[in-house]
C-alpha cells in the first residue's frame, strides 16, 4: 500500500484537489480536479494523472452543497477509487502565514487560531482556505492538515524590502510587505537549477503571470523582492485587480465620491485590472482575440507595469542574470512575452522567436547575457513535497 497525500486549494465556492503518491521516481500525481458552484449548483469533476475523466457529478442548480458536503464527496470518492492508497495526510494552500510562519505547519486548534488571526489581512482567500482545514479535524482529528503559506517564501527578504515608510506603531501591528505567491516561486526556484544552474545561483526575477499576477527577485535561489506587498491586491495589475495604487486615490474615493471600505475593496479587487481598464474581459485570451481599443489599452497598461517592475526588481538585486515566464498567461501567451523581452532588450534580454512560438524551456537567443525561459509553475506538487517533509519528520501519525 503506497502513503498518499491530497492536496486542497479552496476559494469562495469552489476547491481544487490533487492526490499524490510517493514512489521510487519520487511524488507522482495520481488525481487531479475540483468542486464548484458548491453553493448554487455543484458540479464535481476528476481525472487521472494523465488528464482522462474519472469521475463527474451535478447536483443540479439551486443546490447548496457547501465545501462540508463536497469535501465528504471527495474523501468517499478517493477512498474507493484508490483503494491501493493510503491517504496520510493533507496539505492545504493558505494564502496567509503572516510575519510568524515561515515554513510549512501541522495544523491544530492552537495554530489554527493563530492563523484565522490573518483574516482581516487576506480577507478574500484566507476563510475559504481555513474552512476545509476546520472541517477535516473535526471530522478526521487523526489525519494531518498541514499548511504551506504563499507567503512563507518570502519571509527571508531583507526587511528593507518588507518594510512600508510608516510609524514604527503602526509596522508593529504586522503592516508590512508579505509578498504572495511563494509556493509557485519556491517551485520555480527549485526546478530553475535544471534549466540554468548559472543563473539559479545568481539573480533571477519570475513573472507569475496568471489571474493573480505578481513578480519576484531571487538570488541564489531566494526572494530577495517582490511586487505584492500586504494584500494581493497590490504590484501588477491583475485580471480585476487593480495592482500598486497611490494610497491618495484611497483618500479621494472615499472623501470626493463617498465610497466605503466594502466599496472600494470590491473595485480594487473585483471591477478593476485588465477587466477595468479594458471594460471587456478579465481574461487574458478574450483581450488578445479582441479588436476593441479598451482591450489595447488593457495589455498595453499590463505589460508597461511588468516591464517598469522588472527595472526595479533587477535594481533590487543589483543585477540581472535570468527572466522565468510561468502561470496561465506566462506559460501561454506568446505575444505577451514577446513585448515584454522586446521591451527589456536594454537589460540583455535577446528573444529566440522560433523557440518562443515553441513556447517551453529557453526562449532567448543563446549568446545573450540574461536568459529567459518558460517554466510551467507546479504549487499543488510544492505543497505534497512540503507535506511529505513533515509528515515525514515527525513520528508517523495514526492513519485514516
Ligand atoms: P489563476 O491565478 O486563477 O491560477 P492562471 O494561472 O490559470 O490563473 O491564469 C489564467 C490566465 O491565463 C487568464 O487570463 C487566461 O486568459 C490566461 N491564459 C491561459 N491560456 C492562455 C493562452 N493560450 N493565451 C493567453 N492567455 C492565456
Amino acid at each position: 500500500m503506497a502513503d498518499a497525500i491530497a492536496v486542497l486549494n479552496a476559494g469562495s465556492s469552489s476547491f481544487k484537489f490533487s492526490l499524490f503518491v510517493e514512489g521510487a521516481q519520487g511524488i507522482a500525481l495520481v488525481s487531479r480536479g475540483q468542486a464548484e458552484g458548491l453553493y448554487t449548483s455543484p458540479r464535481f469533476v476528476a481525472k487521472d494523472g494523465a488528464g482522462a475523466t474519472v469521475d463527474e457529478k451535478s447536483w443540479g442548480e439551486g443546490v447548496s452543497l457547501g465545501h462540508a458536503g463536497a469535501l465528504d464527496y471527495l474523501v468517499a470518492f478517493l477512498r474507493q477509487r484508490f483503494t491501493e492508497h493510503r491517504l496520510v495526510g493533507v496539505g492545504h494552500r493558505v494564502v496567509h502565514g503572516g510575519a510568524e510562519y515561515a515554513q510549512p505547519v501541522r495544523v491544530d486548534a492552537s495554530v489554527l487560531a493563530a492563523l484565522e488571526k490573518y483574516v482581516p489581512l487576506a480577507p478574500l482567500h484566507q476563510p475559504h482556505n481555513l474552512a476545509p482545514i476546520r472541517e477535516l479535524l473535526e471530522r478526521q482529528p487523526q489525519l494531518p492538515q498541514i499548511a504551506c503559506f504563499d507567503t512563507a517564501f518570502h519571509r527571508g527578504q531583507p526587511p528593507v524590502a518588507q518594510a512600508f515608510a510608516l510609524p514604527k506603531a503602526i509596522t508593529e501591528r504586522g503592516v508590512i510587505r508579505y509578498g504572495f505567491h511563494g509556493l509557485s516561486y519556491e517551485y520555480v526556484a527549485g526546478v530553475m537549477p535544471e534549466y540554468d544552474s548559472r543563473a539559479a545561483a545568481g539573480k533571477v526575477v519570475v513573472l507569475h503571470l496568471g489571474n493573480g499576477s505578481s513578480m519576484c527577485a531571487i538570488a541564489g535561489g531566494r526572494s530577495v523582492a517582490s511586487t505584492m506587498g500586504f494584500t494581493a491586491a497590490d504590484g501588477l495589475p491583475m485580471g480585476t485587480r487593480c495592482g500598486n495604487l497611490d494610497p491618495g486615490v484611497v483618500l479621494y474615493l472615499m472623501d470626493e465620491l463617498k465610497m466605503d471600505a466594502r466599496a472600494i475593496e470590491k473595485l480594487i479587487y473585483q471591477q478593476s485590472g485588465l477587466l477595468g481598464v479594458s471594460g471587456i474581459s478579465s481574461d487574458m485570451r478574450t483581450l488578445e482575440a479582441s479588436n476593441e481599443p479598451g482591450a489595447k489599452a488593457a495589455i498595453d497598461l499590463y505589460v508597461y507595469r511588468i516591464v517598469r517592475e522588472l527595472g526595479s526588481l533587477a535594481a533590487a538585486l543589483g543585477g540581472l542574470d535570468a527572466i522565468v515566464f510561468t502561470a496561465g498567461i506566462g506559460e501561454n501567451s506568446r505575444s505577451l512575452r514577446e513585448r515584454v523581452c522586446r521591451d527589456v532588450a536594454w537589460l540583455g534580454v535577446e528573444l529566440d522567436a522560433e523557440a518562443n512560438q515553441r513556447g517551453a524551456g529557453r526562449i532567448s537567443t543563446a549568446a545573450c547575457r540574461v536568459s529567459a525561459w518558460v517554466i510551467p509553475t507546479n504549487e499543488e506538487l510544492m505543497i505534497a513535497r512540503h507535506t511529505y517533509n513533515l509528515l515525514g519528520a515527525q513520528p508517523q501519525p495514526e492513519l485514516a
